[in-house]
């Protein structure tokens, strides 16, 4: 698909690398093989997933005239992290509306993410009750800086809107032409599946490039229906914006809910486990509210036998580590 047509800033200038897990595969039975794609080594405070999206958003920014980014997100949001060091970077004033989804749970001294937005310099932040319409809430803080002379714009929760996803179509593209150059064949992929950016930019890739792989989404909130909905309405609305003249069937989008646990960014036994678990067999670190569950599902699906035997699996490895910082106490015990 022709990517090209679209302006970006160029924050992703290598493939992130794919690793084999042998000691984790290893640790789950070896009955299959476990990889993982590096996009928590993305440049960007911390890297993540975040920067691929905001490649395309910045640019859109940029050439609308912006000079100030309002975003939004939970309060030890990844997505608020990376967007204000790339307006950092881009010499940006960045502004962040931040919702409590988790009651009283904004702690203006807590660790993290929450104290990286302090050290970027972020110049304001704006804490509202969890279930706030947010894009009003940002639309609130715009007028206020448009009074005061300023171009705001503003970048959707987690960057996903169809522009942001564009940056997974170029990384499901990233990933194909290393599996033919690195002689790899994967026969599935497993990807957290949060306000839906990630998943359905992989989805529109793989379908835009007929690539069949399945694709398994682990959500992390909301219930299945509604996860598949929002990732199916992206993809393709994703598709329509790149011009792929094609469209996703329905059953290609799966976003399981059954390791949510309690809520939205609550710790799980198994998201501990699986943090752990990699951290101890093969040196690299989850997140406790997505990549830490989502492959908490990865485990449980391997268990249950779900792959077949001798399966190369591809795991998303979309970043988040700060936050484990907010989170010690679940880890300690
Ligand atoms: C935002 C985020 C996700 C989820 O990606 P979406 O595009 O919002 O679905 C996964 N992992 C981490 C670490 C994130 O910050």
């Amino acid at each position: 698909m022709n990517l090209a047509q679209f302006k970006r800033r160029g924050y992703v200038k290598e493939a992130t690398p794919i690793e084999y897990l042998p000691n984790f595969s290893k640790a789950l039975g070896g009955k299959v093989n476990v990889y993982i794609k590096r996009d928590d080594l993305l440049p960007g405070t911390a890297g993540g997933n975040k920067t691929r999206k905001l490649d395309f958003c910045i640019a859109d920014a940029l050439e609308k005239g912006a000079d100030t980014i309002i975003t939004c997100g939970a309060v030890q949001s990844n997505h608020c992290r990376l967007t204000l060091s790339w307006a950092v970077k881009e010499g940006l004033d960045c502004y962040l509306v931040l919702e409590e989804r988790v009651k009283n749970s904004y702690k203006p001294e807590a660790s993290g993410n929450n104290f990286l937005f302090q050290l970027l310099g972020v110049k304001g932040i704006t804490v509202v009750e969890g279930g706030s319409n947010m894009m009003a809430e940002m639309e609130k803080v715009a007028d206020k800086l448009k009074a005061e002379g300023k171009k705001p714009y503003i970048v959707p929760g987690g960057a996903s809107n169809a522009i942001g996803a564009l940056g997974y179509v170029s990384c499901m593209e990233e990933i194909m032409n290393q599996m033919f150059t690195q002689g790899l064949n994967f026969d599935h992929m497993v990807v957290p599946s949060g306000s839906a950016g990630t998943h359905a930019g992989i989805i529109a890739g793989m379908v835009g490039n007929a690539i069949n792989i399945p694709v398994t989404g682990i959500g992390v909130n909301r219930p299945k229906p509604k996860q598949e909905e929002a990732v199916y309405t992206l993809a393709n609305q994703t598709l329509e914006l790149i011009g792929a003249g094609v469209s996703v069937p329905r059953e290609k989008v799966v976003a399981y809910d059954d390791y949510v646990g309690p809520g939205y960014s609550l710790p799980t036994d198994a998201m501990v486990e699986a943090v752990k678990l990699l951290a101890t067999t093969e040196g690299i670190l989850l997140d406790p509210v997505y990549s830490g569950k989502a492959m908490s599902g990865l485990i449980d699906l391997v268990r249950k036998g779900h792959f077949k035997e001798g399966s190369n699996i591809l795991f998303l490895h979309t970043g988040g580590s700060p936050a484990l910082y907010a989170y010690l106490d679940c880890f300690r015990k």
